[in-house]
């Protein structure tokens, strides 16, 4: 079994400082273009709505547009009915004038009333879509500010990353290779910490009670002490 001098065990110690900053670091990095992209959701859900604001305010608009049409017939008709009455040869005529008129005269108000109906959505969706643009307007900015945040934040933390990477090879360096290979293995079968602290005499590890024997032998400093129920390299601070 592999023996560790306390430097070696000191630099180790060390060693998996390091590893577990960088292994955050990591993980706050990956994390970071995930808060824009919630921002971006949001921002395109509301330009959604102006579209289909838009949509409903062309729709109305060319629903107006058939209306006027409409009236603008009937107003043909009431003339056409003024000529076919001066003109009615018999009763019948002139009965059939008067109900021409007053059918155009019905279909007038109606058209009127259904614009007047039209024109009142109409400004509320006019309304509705300046504040929606506003509030559009208003998220892009903020969007751009934590834009520069994160970027900000992301070369700060690709900073820190190299200079951890930089320390962790000078460190590794004097490190013998067997001791660093001990080292790798022990990291990949516990997922991260190798080297653990006794801490109210119990392994911060797997929160056991750190038997006599072992903690006796700690406190001597004799060799390497292992966790009797994790197996992690017990250290004292
Ligand atoms: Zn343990």
């Amino acid at each position: 079994m592999l023996e560790l001098s306390k430097e070696d065990l000191e630099k180790l110690i060390k060693l998996q400082e390091i590893d577990s900053k960088i292994i955050k670091l990591e993980v706050k990095l990956k994390e970071l273009p995930q808060e824009i992209k919630q921002l971006e959701e949001v921002s395109t859900k509301r330009k959604r709505k102006i579209e289909l604001i838009d949509e409903r305010i062309e729709e109305l608009s060319q629903k107006r547009k058939e209306l006027e049409k409409i009236i603008n017939e009937s107003y043909k008709q009431i003339e056409e009915s003024k000529k076919r009455k001066a003109q009615a040869k018999n009763l019948e005529d002139y009965k059939a004038a008067i109900k021409l008129k007053s059918e155009a005269e019905k279909t007038i108000i109606k058209a009127t009333k259904e614009i007047e109906e039209i024109l009142k959505e109409l400004n509320q969706l006019f309304r509705e879509k300046e504040r929606l643009e506003e509030s559009v307007r208003e998220f892009e900015k903020k969007i751009n500010r934590k834009r520069e945040e994160i970027e900000k934040t992301k070369q700060q933390l690709e900073k820190k990353l190299r200079e951890l990477g930089g320390l962790r090879e000078q460190l590794a360096a004097s490190i013998s290779p067997e001791v660093l290979e001990f080292y790798e293995e022990k990291k990949y079968e516990f997922g991260g910490n190798v080297f653990v602290p006794v801490v109210n005499r119990t392994c911060s590890g797997c929160s056991m009670q750190v038997p006599s024997a072992q903690y006796t032998k700690l406190l001597r400093g004799e060799g390497l002490v292992y966790c009797p129920n994790c197996g992690r390299v017990l250290f004292i601070k």
